[in-house]
């Protein structure tokens, strides 16, 4: 794609970041809206994030997002920090703002909007909800599921003390379920979300009796490699509508799109089959 002197230009800092599926997307709808813009990956090491990032507005980019293993770093480093990153701990998003930086966290409300768009007949109000994880997925997936209402979170991680601090921080409605009581919780929720990283290609897959999950529970995976994780092939035996991890990542990446280039761009059949593929072919 050709881009002129006038480009708006934005990127992904992360350490490593060849993994990062946002140069496709974002590229995806630079492509579709012929917009003049340009996303790039840059690999930076957590040694020199802070000047990194600080660069941003100086070399002229609109924003950036960023990852692993920066997350928690962007929060210090920023001009501003939008409530929603400060209480989940962790920001996604950069904007630049004139000289400034701002930061945000559009995971929270990506998780939402995906499962707004997976089950739209789900209802905040309609019950308990179960996280399974205590990383900064989990805290972001905690206060969408606190700020749209839900009664009652309960948060079971392998390592209790860490879903005890998680717990700690956020207070009601979040309350932290030891992992062993994990499987008996199963009959009394109406929506389950995977925020660990058990199922990713490689790894082991979540340890939970699927088969006691209900079949009017929706159940989400954050884990989007594999798209079919064993907890939503488990699931989806049981007749749970289920989500995938791929909604959360597009729809976050929608509202940071259309906070740096001005466009709501249209998550698509294509651009989902587009991401699939690359996924796909990354395995091998
Ligand atoms: P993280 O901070 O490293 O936390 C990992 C969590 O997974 C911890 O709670 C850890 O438990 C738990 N865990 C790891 N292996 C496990 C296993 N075999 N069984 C049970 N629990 C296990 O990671 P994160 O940033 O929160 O991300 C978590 C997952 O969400 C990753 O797979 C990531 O790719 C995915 N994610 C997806 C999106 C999306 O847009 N779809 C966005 C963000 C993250 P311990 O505390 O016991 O170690």
């Amino acid at each position: 794609m050709i881009v002129s002197g006038r480009a708006k230009v934005a990127a992904v800092i992360g350490w490593p970041v060849a993994h990062s599926r946002s140069p496709l997307i974002h590229g995806h709808w630079l492509e579709t809206y012929a917009i003049d813009g340009a996303y790039v990956p840059l690999a930076v090491r957590p040694e020199h994030f802070a000047a990194a990032f600080r660069t941003l507005p100086k070399l002229g980019f609109v924003g950036a997002n960023i990852t692993v293993p920066h997350k928690e770093a962007a929060l210090r480093e920023a001009d501003a920090v939008d409530p929603i990153a400060r209480r989940i701990g962790a920001a996604n998003t950069a904007i630049v703002e004139g000289d400034r930086i701002r930061v945000t966290n559009t995971d929270a409300p990506g998780f939402l909007a995906s499962l707004a768009d997976g089950a739209p007949d789900w209802r905040p109000a309609a019950g308990a909800a179960l996280v399974i994880g205590a990383g900064g997925a989990a805290r972001a997936v905690v206060t969408a599921l606190i700020d749209a209402g839900v009664p009652e979170v309960l948060v079971s991680n392998r390592t209790d003390a860490r879903a005890a601090g998680l717990v700690r921080d956020f207070g009601r409605p979040a309350q932290a379920l030891p992992w062993a009581e994990r499987t008996g919780a199963l009959g009394q929720i109406r929506l389950l979300v995977n925020a660990s990283s058990a199922g990713l290609k490689g790894g082991t897959a979540l340890d939970l009796a699927f088969d006691r999950i209900e079949p009017e529970t929706i159940v989400a995976d954050l884990v989007y490699d594999p798209l079919a994780t064993p907890l939503l092939q488990g699931a989806r035996a049981r007749g749970c509508t289920t989500i995938d991890g791929l909604g959360m990542l597009l729809y976050q990446a929608r509202a940071d799109f259309k906070a740096w280039f001005g466009v709501e761009p249209a998550i698509t059949e294509a651009l989902r089959q587009r991401v699939i593929a690359d996924i796909e072919r990354a395995r091998g």
